[in-house]
C-alpha cells in the first residue's frame, strides 16, 4: 500500500468515499468509519488505525476528502500532539488504551504545559508530582490551557526530581481531567471569548502507568511534543477550523450536515474568515468596491506571495519528516511566517472595512468576521512558543549565533528556586 502514486491513492479514496461517505452519518458514526479505515490518518501505522503514508501521500487522501466535501477527520492536540508521542514513546498498553478513542474524535485532550513562571522558560516548571504507590500526587498551578472545559485527557510535563538541573528532573505523563484535585477557571480575552483557562492541581491524581517515557526523562518527549505543535502551526492547521472531538463538544450525535451548519453559526467567528487567503480577501475587497485599487491589490498579492512560500516550507518541514529527519528550523520559520501572515491579513482585512472593521454582531459587516479575526490575530505571535523565541532558535540554530547565556543550566532545581525567593 505504502508505495502507491497520488493518483491511484486518490482513485481509491473516491471509491471508498462512494461506499461510506454521507452527510446523513452522525459525526460519531464518520469519525469512527474514517479511524477504522485507516484514512482519516493516513500517516499512522496501519495497525493504529493508519495506512503507513509519507506525507505527500496524505496529502493526497486530504484532497479527495476536501473535493468530496467530506467532513475532516477530528483534530486538536489529541490528534497532533498526544497520538504521535504515543506512538513513538507509548507502551502497547497505554496505545491499546489511547489510541482508538483520539482516532475516533470520542475523546478531547488539552495540554498543561505553561505556567504562571514557566512560559517561554518552560524548563523551570514547578508543578511537582510525588509518587504514591501506583500514583502520583500532584499540586501546582498551569495557566493559558486551552479548551480544557470541554476535555477528557491532557498531556502534561510535572516535576518528579527537583535535587536535579531544571531540565533532568521532568516527567511526561497523561492525566484524567475530570477529578476532584483539579480545578479549572476561564480566562476571558481581548476577542470576548474565553478559549483558554488557569488550572489548579490539590493533590490531583496520575496514575503511573501513564507515565510517557522514562521517568526525568520528560524533557526530550516536551520538546518533541512541542515541535508537533509548531509543525502542525507550520503546516497550516487552524484548531478553531473543524468540528470539535470530544463527548462534551456535544457535536458527536448530530448529523455531519447539522454539525457543518452549527459550525458557521456566529459563535464561531474565528473560522469564519480565513487567514492568509488571497482569494477571500479578494472577494472582500470586491464587496466593499476596493478591488481595484492599486495599493489594494499589491497588498492582496504580496499576502499571497507570503502564504505560498509558507506552504512551500511547510512542505519541505514535510519532505524531511518523511525521510526521517527531526523537525528543523523549517517549523520555527513556519511558524514566523504564520505569525506575519496573520498579522498582514488582519492590516488588509481592516483596511479594506474600513471604520466598519471595528463593528461586531449582526449589523455590522460580515457580522463582525473580520473584527473578530483582527481581535483574534494577536494569538499567533505567543502561542506554540512566542516569535521572539522562534527567532532565537532561527538564530541559533540555522545562523550560528551565540547560544543564549543560561546561568541556571547546571544548578539543581531546589537551589535556584531558593535564589529566586532570597
Ligand atoms: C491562544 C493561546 C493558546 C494557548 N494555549 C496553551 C495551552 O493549551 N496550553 C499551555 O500550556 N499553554 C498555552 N498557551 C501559552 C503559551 O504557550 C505561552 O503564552 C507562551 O509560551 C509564552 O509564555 P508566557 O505567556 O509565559 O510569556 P513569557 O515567557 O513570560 O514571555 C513574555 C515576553 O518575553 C519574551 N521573551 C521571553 N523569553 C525570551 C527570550 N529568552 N528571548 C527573547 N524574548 C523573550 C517573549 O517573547 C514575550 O514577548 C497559549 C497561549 C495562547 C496565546
Amino acid at each position: 500500500m505504502s508505495g502507491l502514486d497520488a493518483d491511484s491513492i486518490r482513485a481509491e479514496v473516491r471509491d471508498w468515499l462512494a461506499e461510506n461517505w454521507s452527510p446523513d452519518l452522525t459525526v460519531r458514526e464518520w469519525w469512527r468509519r474514517l479511524a477504522d479505515s485507516g484514512w482519516g490518518y493516513p500517516t499512522w501505522p496501519e495497525e493504529w488505525f493508519g495506512k503507513g503514508f509519507t506525507s505527500e501521500q496524505a496529502a493526497a487522501v486530504r484532497i479527495e476528502m476536501t473535493e468530496a466535501g467530506a467532513v475532516a477527520p477530528p483534530h486538536g492536540i489529541g490528534q497532533t500532539m498526544g497520538a504521535p508521542i504515543i506512538l513513538e514513546y507509548g507502551t502497547e498498553d497505554q496505545k491499546q488504551r489511547f489510541i482508538r478513542p483520539i482516532a475516533t474524535g470520542e475523546e478531547a485532550w488539552c495540554q498543561f504545559f505553561s505556567e504562571p513562571d514557566a512560559g517561554s522558560d518552560l524548563a523551570s516548571l514547578k508543578t511537582r508530582a510525588v509518587r504514591d504507590g501506583e500514583e502520583w500526587i500532584v499540586n501546582g498551578q498551569k495557566v493559558w490551557n486551552s479548551g480544557t472545559l470541554t476535555s477528557d485527557r491532557a498531556v502534561l510535563p510535572l516535576r518528579t526530581n527537583a535535587d536535579v538541573p531544571k531540565h533532568k528532573g521532568l516527567s511526561f505523563f497523561i492525566i484524567d481531567v475530570d477529578q476532584p484535585g483539579i480545578e479549572i477557571r476561564p480566562i476571558k480575552q481581548l476577542n470576548g471569548d474565553a478559549e483558554f483557562n488557569e488550572t489548579f492541581f490539590t493533590d490531583a491524581r496520575v496514575r503511573d502507568a501513564d507515565l510517557i517515557g522514562e521517568l526525568n526523562n520528560g524533557w526530550g518527549v516536551t520538546l518533541e511534543t512541542l515541535a508537533n505543535e509548531r509543525a502542525a502551526y507550520a503546516a497550516g492547521v487552524d484548531y478553531g477550523g473543524g468540528i470539535p472531538p470530544g463527548e462534551q463538544s456535544g457535536m458527536l450525535d448530530l448529523t455531519c450536515a447539522e454539525a457543518i451548519a452549527e459550525m458557521r453559526t456566529s459563535t464561531h467567528h474565528q473560522a469564519a474568515f480565513p487567514l492568509g487567503s488571497g482569494a477571500a480577501l479578494i472577494e472582500l475587497a470586491r464587496e466593499h468596491a476596493c478591488d481595484t485599487d492599486p495599493v489594494i491589490r499589491q497588498r492582496i498579492m504580496q499576502l499571497h506571495s507570503m502564504s505560498e512560500t509558507a506552504l512551500w516550507t511547510a512542505m519541505r518541514a514535510k519532505a524531511a519528516a518523511d525521510q526521517g529527519k527531526a523537525p528543523g528550523p523549517e517549523s520555527s520559520l513556519g511558524h514566523i511566517a504564520g505569525v506575519n501572515i496573520a498579522r498582514a491579513t488582519r492590516d488588509l482585512g481592516l483596511s479594506i472595512l474600513g471604520a466598519g472593521g471595528m463593528l461586531m454582531g449582526e449589523d455590522a459587516p460580515r457580522k463582525g468576521d473580520v473584527a473578530m479575526m483582527a481581535l483574534s490575530s494577536l494569538v499567533h505571535g505567543i502561542q506554540g512558543g512566542t516569535e521572539q523565541i522562534q527567532r532565537n532558535i532561527v538564530g541559533e540554530r540555522v545562523l550560528g549565533l551565540p547560544k543564549e547565556p543560561q546561568v541556571d543550566r547546571d544548578v539543581p532545581f531546589k537551589d535556584v528556586l531558593t535564589s529566586r525567593r532570597s
